[in-house]
């Protein structure tokens, strides 16, 4: 089932049993922290791998498996494993797979705490990295002996870069380096890396997947049973699985899912191109315009450009927070990829105890907004930041 349009039917039907406990039509919530067994031979059974089934509450969940089936489904891969949010999904799997004495490659328009995580903890145990631009050449030219493995986003964060998937894949494969991609931005609709040979896809599912601006979740999926496994390892230890609820709520917000981006993909597109062409807008950073350095990329790779536009005020720190403060129908918020629109001044939401200086040196200009595009009607979010710009 792998063409595009079945991404609609596999949001509703995918990794869901069509008979379902008391012939409930909608998966149920299994809130329970542990699994009994009839007796010691039905035990043994199951240890000797002989009936797979539910052990205990911080090993699976039946609902969680189903939201899991979901989420595998809709992006190719043979399995998925969830987490509690998208930084435990990040931080478990890099925890289990990178190497003793081993170098990695990120890429710097990124997550900050996913750069944390790897300069701040990954490194206390010996961990070399390198931060790299995300292109292919500035990740060929990082490679090293020791090199492992290799993790980036794309579309990146908040510059939307695409990298090359495919060439990304063929460099890894020659070298037997792991790459991951954190596909947040773009979600199983717009692409799906395993296709390209990538090895792993990570998402926080807080965003576009649950969708609703109501769950935190992280997911990583893959194609090869012994690199989940490893990661399943080290959840069984950590913990750190979704509950039961939350799973429930992440199905029930996949269920719309193809619909929502499908929206999101036309207003996102729409919106990128109103501020293109609005005289108080310095530039826009969105794959889906023309002047994106990766459009070309972007065209190939992506079904839609996603709903997450970043644009440059023309003005300073002051002006850029005027004018957020006069548009009035998204949010200032953190986060992305609800039916709600959120809107945030890039510099002040995620870099605020940095000065001036540091936050160019890591890229953030201050007059930068990102605007995550829910599902309203595009015109009347046209019109909400029309009437802002006017002001300033
Ligand atoms: N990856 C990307 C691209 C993100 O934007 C975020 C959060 O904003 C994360 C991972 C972490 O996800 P969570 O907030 O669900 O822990």
């Amino acid at each position: 089932m792998k063409n595009e349009i079945n991404k609609f039917t596999l949001a509703v039907h995918g990794g869901e049993e069509k008979n379902k406990y008391a012939d409930s039509l909608i998966n149920p919530i299994v809130q329970t922290s542990t699994y009994s067994f009839k007796n010691t031979k039905e035990l043994c059974d199951y240890m000797d791998g002989k009936h797979p089934r539910e052990e205990y509450g911080r090993y699976g969940n039946p609902t969680l498996r189903v939201a899991q089936n979901k989420l595998a489904s809709l992006d190719h891969g043979i399995d998925s494993i969830l987490f509690s949010s998208g930084m435990t999904a990040v931080c478990v799997t890099l925890l289990s797979l990178v190497e003793e004495d081993s170098h990695i490659i990120i890429t710097n328009d990124s997550y900050r705490r996913t750069r944390q995580f790897v300069r701040d903890v990954l490194s206390k145990f010996g961990v070399e990295y390198s931060v790299v631009d995300p292109t292919i050449k500035s990740i060929e030219s990082a490679i090293q002996e020791n090199t492992t493995l290799i993790f980036s986003e794309s579309p990146t964060n908040p510059y939307l870069r695409v990298l090359d998937l495919k060439g990304l894949a063929e460099i890894t494969k020659k070298k037997n380096i792991i790459s991951i991609i954190d596909s947040t931005f773009a979600t199983p609709y717009n692409q799906t890396p395993l296709d390209y040979g990538i090895d792993l896809v990570i998402h926080s599912a807080t965003k576009y997947l649950g969708g609703h601006n109501d769950l935190m979740a992280g997911v990583v999926i893959g194609n090869s049973d012994y690199l989940l496994e490893q990661i399943k390892q080290y959840r069984n230890i950590f913990g750190g699985l979704l509950d039961p609820n939350s799973s429930y709520l992440l199905i029930r917000g996949l269920k719309t899912f193809a619909l929502r981006i499908q929206q999101q993909n036309n207003s996102g597109l729409k919106l990128a191109q109103y501020l293109e062409s609005h005289p108080k807008i310095l530039c826009v950073h969105y794959p889906g315009l023309e002047s994106h350095p990766d459009y070309r990329t972007a065209k190939e790779q992506l079904k839609g450009f996603g709903g997450l536009i970043s644009f440059e005020i023309d003005g300073d720190i002051k002006r850029t927070g005027q004018f957020i403060d006069n548009v009035k129908i998204p949010f200032i918020a953190p986060s992305l990829g609800g039916v709600e629109s959120l809107i945030e001044q890039v510099c002040l939401m995620s870099y605020y105890e940095m000065t001036t200086k540091e936050r160019l040196e890591v890229g953030i200009k201050e007059n930068l907004v990102r605007y995550s595009v829910g599902i309203e009607d595009v015109n009347d979010l046209i019109a909400d930041i029309d009437q802002a710009l006017s002001k300033i």
